[in-house]
């Protein structure tokens, strides 16, 4: 499956009921062994898999490799299998996979992950940076209604970066300047009244930078609740869209008993707690942890980025 289409895919998740995501959910629970991967995997091959480098289905069965079936293209000679060409590529000991998401839970270190699943150090930080590229796309199209946004902000961090840009802080450890400096990242969380979330990596706080990623998300007929920032007022201004500022620095809390941002504030609270075990994630790292974090909103716990992405190689159009 390619990027784009697992992009779709994701997009297509952020749409479903809630009913739609519980069956999802049923399905992916439970593949743990390496039968039951290898059937989740082939099963997208069953209807004429096309060859991922010039994307004609004039193909022949060409033996087996990493324990999945193997094509060979006529038009272009060259092999593939089903994983070809993804995050998931020729990465071996697929029950193990699953086993090691937990342990990325659990914000155990490449050396601990390896120890506790009885792989390699090296297999381990491949294992890491390839599942980590996995949910980093996928935001809803569009929110409706009362549709509340707020920033929040992550600590900069060149974990894992043998070259740091500058001095190392403690891990996990505070920033020099409080609230937002260099050090801290920001993130604009923008959720509505139906449980649609987007949470997107900000390069600054100014208009001319939330406005590209805030707008785009919403349905022209939104009312935009915020802490009553400038920056907001003037982005909602030059919209057209009806505006709710909640004058939070005042102590104001809700207007009319309907407008405020709670919801989007509990929302980062349960982000917050979830990246705490983390110990810091790394910056370059942020958007995949964010993504998953919204996958698991949606889906649950349990669900892990290899799973939502092996669901995603099967039909889409089999979940009803
Ligand atoms: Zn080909």
């Amino acid at each position: 499956m390619k990027s784009t289409e697992f992009k779709t895919w994701m997009d297509s998740i952020e749409r479903m009921s809630r009913n739609q995501r519980d069956k999802l959910r049923k399905r992916l629970e439970g593949k743990e062994n390496t039968d039951e991967v290898i059937a989740l995997i082939e099963r997208n091959q069953d209807d004429k898999p096309a060859c991922p480098y010039c994307k004609t289905s004039n193909l022949y069965r060409w033996g087996k490799a990493s324990e999945l079936q193997r094509y060979r293209c006529r038009q272009c000679n060259r092999t593939f299998n089903a994983l070809t060409g993804t995050p998931l590529a020729r990465l071996r000991h697929k029950d193990k996979w699953y086993e090691y998401e937990q342990t990325m839970i659990q914000g155990l270190s490449i050396r601990k992950s390896s120890d506790s699943c009885g792989i390699a150090k090296n297999t381990s930080f491949k294992w890491r940076h390839r599942f980590l590229q996995i949910p980093s796309t996928g935001q809803p199209s569009k929110m409706n209604g009362i549709v509340e946004a707020d920033e929040t902000y992550f600590l900069e961090s060149f974990k894992g970066q043998r070259r740091l840009p500058r001095s190392a802080r403690k891990r996990g450890g505070k920033a020099v300047k409080k609230g937002t400096s260099k050090e801290q990242v920001p993130v604009l969380v923008v959720r509505d009244r139906h449980g649609e979330t987007a949470n997107c990596i900000l390069h600054g706080t100014s208009a001319r930078q939330i406005e590209p990623v805030l707008i785009p998300l919403l349905n022209k007929d939104v009312i935009l609740c915020t802490d009553g920032l400038p920056t907001y007022k003037q982005i909602a201004r030059q919209a057209n869209i009806a505006h709710r500022p909640v004058n939070i620095a005042a102590g104001q809390r809700v207007i009319n008993n309907i407008y405020h941002i709670q919801n989007v504030n509990a929302y980062d609270s349960r982000l917050k707690q979830w990246m705490r075990k983390f110990n810091g994630v790394a910056t370059r790292y942020l958007g995949s942890y964010l993504g998953w974090h919204r996958m698991i909103e949606r889906l649950g716990q349990s669900i892990t980025p290899t799973l939502c992405f092996l669901a995603s190689l099967g039909k889409t159009r089999q979940i009803q």
